[in-house]
């Protein structure tokens, strides 16, 4: 058995015992139930082995080969490891797997542990015409590692592919195997006084290499940009051999093949090293509250910050809904702190906000000493501009404790009959606010009068930001994944008809796909499918994921990816 031991939660987020500390159980379940009505108890499966698979369609004597290329303790043709390889961590994933289903299991998950392991693997699936998924951490959350091809599929595992190559210290570099996950990195960095300041909620178990392929956004990328911009160079083996980009800081050397291979979710090869940017680990990280009328006002806000030239390492501004929600999951204050609290009550009221009717924002400044006392007095002026009032250190403190919780709560939720996801996009901040409204109603529309939608501004840039949707409504039994599809479809049309990202930083994967002709224009889906058919001309890597179908009537050069 390879990645799916004893200990890790096949049924949802993290390891098993590992779950959400509810601090206030009967007011959090009471605000929900207030919104949602009664849910029930959704039944799950109690072991992978009870999920029904369809037999591997590897003959024994690919299988031998693939244990002659990579050793036989590197090839697991086991149904839990074609399960667990075969899904990722979405809401869509989590509802199928706690079911049993696994609709198309890759037949076989092997584990490279060095680059000529994935050339020689990628030798054999071209010759074999078989399709090869790239898995990483498998927090997709777009269906970025499930197999879509009709014909056979090895899932390559990344996992030993993880070794520290090196840190240039002069000029704050490293390099890296793609397979390496986050907390490995920092923990290879933190000593030589290095972070690469990269903290998707998903740290905890993703890859370099997946951040990378799927132009992934960290919780601090506001200061130390999205995984890509922090990438040198990369390796990357593809069908036909190896691409390893100019290791040079920056080049005018025509289109950059960094970025072309950035995002492009193992449709074009497998990353097996990248050279990454580093910055200095912080002196001081200081990160605070604030209260604001109103989204509205909160983003104005948020938009001069950003234009004044702050690079705040978080700016995270949640509406009205989510702030509400933040306070649900919140212990009742008793005795002192309810004392306290009512005291920062009247404070709030007499500058008129309420903490019922406002929208949080945590600012958090990292550098040294200086640099963050001048950045916080210039935030401080753009924000009491904004009528915002300071809630302290607190809100910061408990921000940065819990930030690797959430998934954890999913997991609750789901057990519970509650369904819950969430969706992102980005856009200019002119026409930040309409974009906001047109798809939380959408959502709103689709999943009817019991439900909850809320929205924060997790990355900011000077000229727009992301919004970030989390909603949830009680499931629809026996009809989980077509509700979830229709919701799921509304708030994508409403995203793409008011010129919102396609994505900001979850990717395309199988679930965005059929959007990304409207999205790109006719012109911009042909060069991407034109881009993969060159350099993948069997359609062995990834195939059914990211890029467009091609339009009828054009000929397909794959006898692998779906119709
Ligand atoms: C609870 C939760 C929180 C999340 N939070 C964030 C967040 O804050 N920010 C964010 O950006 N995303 C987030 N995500 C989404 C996901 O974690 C990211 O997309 C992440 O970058 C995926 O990394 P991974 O290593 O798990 O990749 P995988 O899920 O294994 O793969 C993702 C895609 O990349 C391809 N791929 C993986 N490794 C390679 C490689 N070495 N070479 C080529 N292709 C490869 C895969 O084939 C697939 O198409 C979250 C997901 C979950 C479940």
């Amino acid at each position: 058995m390879l990645r799916s031991s004893a200990r890790s939660k096949w049924w949802g987020w993290g390891q098993e015992g590992e779950s959400y500390h509810l601090p206030d159980r009967e007011r959090f379940w009471s605000y929900l139930r207030e919104r949602l009505g009664d849910t029930s108890v959704t039944p799950r499966l109690e072991s992978l082995a009870g999920v029904e698979l369809a037999p591997s369609r590897l003959p024994q004597s690919l299988v031998s080969e693939l244990c002659r290329a990579v050793g036989r303790e590197a090839v697991s043709a086991e149904a839990a490891d074609r399960a667990c390889f075969s899904l990722g961590k979405g809401y869509k994933d989590l509802v199928r797997i706690r079911r049993g289903e696994v609709p198309k299991p890759t037949d076989v998950v092997v584990r490279p542990r060095t680059e000529e392991h994935v050339l020689e693997l990628l030798g054999i699936a071209g010759r074999e015409r078989l399709a090869v998924v790239p898995f990483g951490g498998g927090t997709s959350v777009v269906g970025g590692v499930e197999p879509a091809a009709d014909g056979p599929t090895i899932t390559l595992d990344l996992a030993e592919l993880s070794r520290p190559l090196g840190i240039d210290k002069h000029s704050a570099t490293a390099t890296v195997e793609a397979g390496m996950m986050g907390p490995d990195l920092e923990r290879f960095l933190n000593p030589a006084g290095f972070t690469l300041g990269h903290f998707p909620q998903s740290f905890m178990y993703s890859t370099v290499g997946g951040w990378i392929a799927t132009r992934s956004a960290g919780q601090s990328s506001t200061r130390y940009g999205t995984a890509t911009e922090r990438v040198q160079s990369l390796r990357l083996a593809h069908p036909e051999g190896i691409l390893h980009t100019p290791d040079v800081p920056a080049a005018a050397a025509g289109p950059d093949l960094v970025q072309l291979i950035a995002g492009s979710e193992g449709t074009l090869g497998v990353i097996t090293q990248a050279t990454l940017r580093l910055a200095p680990l912080p002196e001081v990280q200081d990160y605070r509250g604030y209260l604001l009328p109103s989204f509205a006002e909160g983003v104005e806000a948020a938009r001069e910050l950003m234009q004044a030239g702050l690079a705040p390492a978080v700016l995270r501004l949640s509406d009205e809904a989510e702030t509400e929600s933040v306070l649900a999951l919140r212990a009742a204050p008793h005795g002192l702190s309810a004392a306290v609290e009512g005291a920062g009550r009247w404070y709030l009221a007499r500058k008129g906000l309420s903490l019922e009717s406002g929208a949080v924002m945590i600012l958090g400044f990292e550098g040294d000493e200086a640099e963050v006392r001048g950045d916080r007095a210039v935030a401080g002026r753009v924000l009491r501009r904004h009528g915002a009032a300071s809630l302290g250190g607190g809100p910061g403190r408990a921000w940065k404790r819990g930030r690797y919780e959430a998934p954890h709560l999913r997991d609750l939720l789901l057990d519970r009959g509650v369904m819950i996801d969430t969706l992102e996009t980005a856009i200019t901040w002119e026409r930040y606010l309409p974009l906001y409204a047109a798809v939380r109603d959408a959502l709103r529309d689709a999943l009817g009068e019991r439900s909850v939608v809320m929205a924060h501004l997790s990355h900011s840039y000077t000229n727009g930001g992301s919004i970030y949707y989390t909603f949830l409504a009680p499931q629809e039994r026996g009809a989980e994944l077509e509700q979830w599809d229709r919701v799921k479809a509304a708030a994508t049309d409403a995203v793409v008809r008011n010129g919102g990202a396609l994505s900001h930083h979850h990717g395309i994967g199988v679930e965005h796909r059929r959007w990304m002709e409207s999205y790109l224009g006719e012109q911009g889906a042909r060069w991407l499918a034109a881009v993969k058919a060159a350099l993948d001309p069997g359609d062995i890597m990834n195939p059914g994921k990211l890029v467009p179908p091609p339009a009828a009537g054009s000929a397909s050069s794959s006898e692998l990816g779906d119709a």
